[in-house]
Parts: structure tokens; C-alpha cells; sequence
């Protein structure tokens, strides 16, 4: 991997930055707990909403709510472990590190304003690995790169595409929360994060 940087052309040395690193640690940490703090508050909601629909013709009766309670338990625990299993995935993802790469095929969906809808990019990776981004993480990025330009792919980082020549670009994504920064910047005016520079 190469780490020389000239401008804002080349790959950022930063995520090798320990506070950088836990910064990200802590970003993606609380994503999660916000799930895991949510998720009680929605049951409870939810519980509620149907003991007062399934109780509209009598009086609300709680015994009677206890078949369903329990199965909306059973649905929430399930949703709460799967959650938790993505978690631990992204952490694992994070200690990866990162992979330099190129992209060899972008697929753009346009909206009538001409703004991106949908957006597939297609890197591979030194060692002949291909790796697929899509979704918000892609459409970011999408504007700036074109098939055969060198990028960086993050492990795990909620926006993993680092471009290389950042220049001909012209901004700096936030690897965070996927803000376009001008380039002189070194925190993201909207997540007050590091950038990649
Ligand atoms: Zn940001």
C-alpha cells in the first residue's frame, strides 16, 4: 500500500492515527447502542398499541395480551440478536484495515433532476479480490470517480471509499457520515470528524 501524498492526490495516512481509530471505533459503537436503547422503547410502544386495539371492544385486558406480548418479545429478541451480530461483524470488519484497489465497473441509476438514484461500484483489490459497494456508501463517491481510478477500501468505516486523486475531485467525503468538505478542510463541517488528508 502506498502512503505518499502530495496535495490531495494519494491515499490519507490517517487511519493509521490511534486517535482516528478510536474515534471510528466509538462512531460506529454508537450507531449500535442507539439500536439497542430504541429497540425496548418500540416494543413497549408497539405492546401497547395492539393491547389497546385487540382491547377496543371491552376493557383492556392484559392477561389476555400475553400470548402476543410474548411473541412480539420473540421477534424483538431476534431482531436485537441479529442487530448484535452485524455489530460484531463491522468490529471485526474495522480491524481489517484497508485494501488499495481499483475501480473496474460503476452502474449509475439517474433521478429526473439528474441527480444519482442508485449507484454499484465494483472495485478490485491489489490482490485480485472484488469487492462491491452500493447504496449510500457508493453514491457518495459515485459523482467523483470514474472506471479505471485508484481508490482505498476501508474496512468496516460506515463511507469505505478513499479516493486517490482527491484534486480532480474536488472535495474530501467524510469517512464518518459521508458529508462532501471542501478539500482545505481537516474536520467535516458536519460530523466534526477527521478527515482522510
Ligand atoms: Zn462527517
Amino acid at each position: 500500500m502506498e502512503n505518499e501524498f502530495a496535495g490531495m492526490i494519494g491515499f490519507s495516512k490517517i487511519p493509521e492515527d490511534s486517535g482516528f481509530k478510536k474515534d471510528m471505533k466509538n462512531y460506529v459503537n454508537k450507531k449500535y447502542k442507539f439500536a439497542f436503547v430504541v429497540l425496548p422503547i418500540l416494543y413497549i410502544i408497539i405492546y401497547q398499541i395492539t393491547a389497546i386495539i385487540t382491547g377496543i371492544k371491552d376493557e383492556i385486558n392484559y392477561a389476555r395480551m400475553l400470548i402476543p406480548g410474548l411473541v412480539l418479545l420473540g421477534i424483538f429478541v431476534l431482531v436485537a440478536l441479529v442487530i448484535l451480530i452485524v455489530y460484531l461483524l463491522s468490529v471485526k470488519k474495522l480491524e481489517k484495515g484497508a485494501k488499495d484497489g481499483m475501480v473496474i465497473k460503476i452502474k449509475k441509476q439517474y433521478k429526473e433532476d439528474d441527480s444519482i438514484k442508485k449507484c454499484i461500484l465494483i472495485l478490485e483489490t491489489e490482490d485480485g479480490k472484488k469487492i462491491k459497494v452500493k447504496g449510500k456508501k457508493a453514491i457518495t463517491v459515485c459523482p467523483y470517480i470514474s472506471e479505471g481510478d485508484k481508490v482505498r477500501y476501508h474496512y468496516g468505516y460506515p463511507f469505505p471509499v478513499e479516493i486517490y486523486n482527491k484534486d480532480a475531485s474536488g472535495v474530501n467525503v467524510c469517512p464518518f457520515c459521508g458529508f462532501e468538505n471542501e478539500l482545505k478542510s481537516f474536520k467535516c463541517a458536519h460530523c466534526n470528524n477527521m478527515l482522510l488528508k
